[in-house]
């Protein structure tokens, strides 16, 4: 008998649903011992994984097998939670918002449906990662370049579902992505944009087609089930720079935002920029007890005493520019004018041309070096990500930095952190880093975040993406006119998705039945 089973189900129709999930996907792809299941318990939860335990896990291999499973879905009353590779670290892994979900594993449809080199595109399935899409494009010599997240072991299309980003001009991954097929909860398949029209080559190409745009509202929601994605890739570029610059003071930060600003607005950067403090540059190569064992924050003063040792300065920023080898030379002389009205800053530039041997990383090679930061607290290592989106202004940036490097330090952590700006926003990036071992530690972690969601809020800052423990708090405060926001997306839930089969609580998004539960 099921030990976990969906709400409102009993475990004796529970388990006769999933043996006939069994004859649609077979045996071995209905997953429900213990240990199978404890496979999607997340790997980073903030406080007891269990309380986002799944039911079951199903893994299809085709769309006709997804319609199957969502007929006995419906059927039975159970919902399913759909997820690409699961990795979704920081947000809750393969974990689902409601325990007793059942999660949809969509990894065994991996196919890459078309790379198309000369229109910069590939078209691929849920479990595609940005390993084998790589592979795929030296495998065939294909001149595109990949953007990956850091870390780059996920799925292309789990990532831009989510709106994650990485570091070249295609940076920010749910714009670039151009094309969807989505199952409807009814078992209806759907093509968006030109996709629409039966032998159309644009699908890929022209995102929005004929009538209301859909592609957007299949992202970060509960409507449907994806299962193809367009999604533009870069042609090779001629030549890339590698910046680093750096300058002295905590207090340069407001004018640091101003410099990278119009830089990014008119393109002259044209990649995303990354600010970076000393403990963010620390816990790439270090581990905390190496510096600091005491109690609470590491001191400011032992901070500052590691950057002079280290001849550091207080801010890093980061980014890459991707161009002909001549237009780099012009835009790398505008950039360093514009930072060098701050005394002290400091310039270090790479440049590679096409052909030449470049770092991994500035070739965007998918890598997991970013994990290196979750052995900073030791133990089983962790992370919660807080990023709250803030215009790129001096004023905005020190509001926030204030905020986060006083209630970070208050509980206890180091501020790790700093700015990811894109063309017109910026993200405010502090990763909490944590030992799941260590049951207090988590417990912080978990009242920090729900501290510092309020209180970004209450100053008129929120989330763009959330853990799944952290849901409706994220949700909560997008407030305006009484959650007029919520209501209309609930409201298109309850036309989609009547019985709320699709990932109830996704985003706070939850269907009738279930809105009791929202926290
Ligand atoms: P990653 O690529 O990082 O492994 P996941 O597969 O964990 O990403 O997906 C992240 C989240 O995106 C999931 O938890 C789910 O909410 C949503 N998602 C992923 N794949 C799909 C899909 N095919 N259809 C609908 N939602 C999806």
């Amino acid at each position: 008998m099921a030990e976990i089973v969906p709400p409102g189900i009993s475990s004796s129709d529970f388990d006769r649903a999933m043996r006939e999930c069994a004859d649609i996907v077979g045996q071995e792809w209905v997953l429900t011992s213990q240990e199978d299941r404890d496979g999607y318990l997340d790997p980073m939860a903030p406080g007891d994984a269990a309380s986002h335990a799944v039911a079951a896990a199903i893994a299809p291999a085709s769309v006709e097998e997804i319609q199957g499973v969502l007929a006995v879905a419906r059927n039975y009353g159970f919902p399913l939670w759909p997820i690409s590779a699961g990795k979704n670290h920081g947000y809750g892994g393969p974990a689902p918002c409601m325990q007793g979900t059942v999660v949809l594993d969509l990894k065994r449809m991996n196919r890459i449906v078309e790379v198309n080199e000369e229109l910069g595109y590939a078209i691929v399935e849920p479990g595609v990662t940005f390993f084998q899409l790589f592979d795929y494009l030296e495998a065939n010599n294909i001149k595109l370049w990949l953007s990956p997240p850091a870390p780059g072991w996920g799925s292309v299309m789990g990532n831009a579902l989510e709106r994650g980003f990485g570091y070249t001009p295609y940076g920010d991954h749910s714009s670039m992505q151009c094309g969807m097929e989505v199952v409807l909860p009814d078992g209806e398949i759907l093509r968006t944009g030109m996709g629409g029209v039966e032998g159309n080559r644009t699908w890929a190409l022209f995102k929005h087609g004929y009538g209301p745009s859909w592609d957007q509202v299949f992202i970060q929601s509960n409507y449907g089930i994806v299962t193809k994605i367009g999604i533009w890739l870069m042609p090779e570029p001629e030549a890339t720079a590698s910046v680093r610059i750096t300058v002295p003071n905590e207090e340069d930060l407001p004018q640091l935002v101003e410099i990278i600003r119009p830089l990014r607005i008119g393109h002259t950067i044209n990649s995303s920029v990354v600010i970076a403090n000393a403990v963010r540059r620390l816990a790439a190569t270090s581990t905390r007890n190496e510096w600091y064992t005491g109690e609470g924050a590491m001191p400011e003063d032992l901070l500052r005493d590691i950057m002079q040792r280290n001849k550091w300065n207080f801010w890093e920023v980061s980014f890459a520019i991707f161009d002909s080898d001549e237009v780099i030379t012009a835009r790398l002389k505008e950039i360093e004018r514009a930072f060098s009205v701050i005394e002290g800053a400091t310039f270090d530039v790479t440049r590679w041309r096409r052909g030449e041997a470049m770092e991994k990383s500035a070739r965007r090679v998918p890598n997991l070096m970013a994990y290196q930061v979750l052995n900073w607290r030791g133990g089983r290592g962790a992370h919660l990500g807080f990023a709250p989106v803030v215009a790129p202004t001096g004023d905005d940036a020190t509001r926030i930095y204030n905020l986060m490097k006083r209630r970070i330090r208050d509980f206890g952590f180091d501020y790790f952190g700093g700015f990811t700006f894109f063309q017109r926003h910026a993200i405010h990036t502090s990763l909490i880093l944590f030992d799941q071992s260590d049951q207090q530690m988590a417990d912080n972690a978990h009242r920090l975040f729900d501290t510092v969601v309020r209180e970004a809020a209450e100053m008129g800052y929120s989330e763009y993406r959330s853990h799944v423990s952290f849901m409706d708090l994220v949700a909560d405060g997008y407030n305006y006119n009484g959650h007029a926001l919520r209501r209309m997306n609930e409201r298109m839930k309850d036309m989609i998705d009547p019985q709320g089969i699709i990932a109830p609580g996704k985003q706070g998004i939850w269907p009738a039945h279930l809105r009791g539960r929202r926290a």
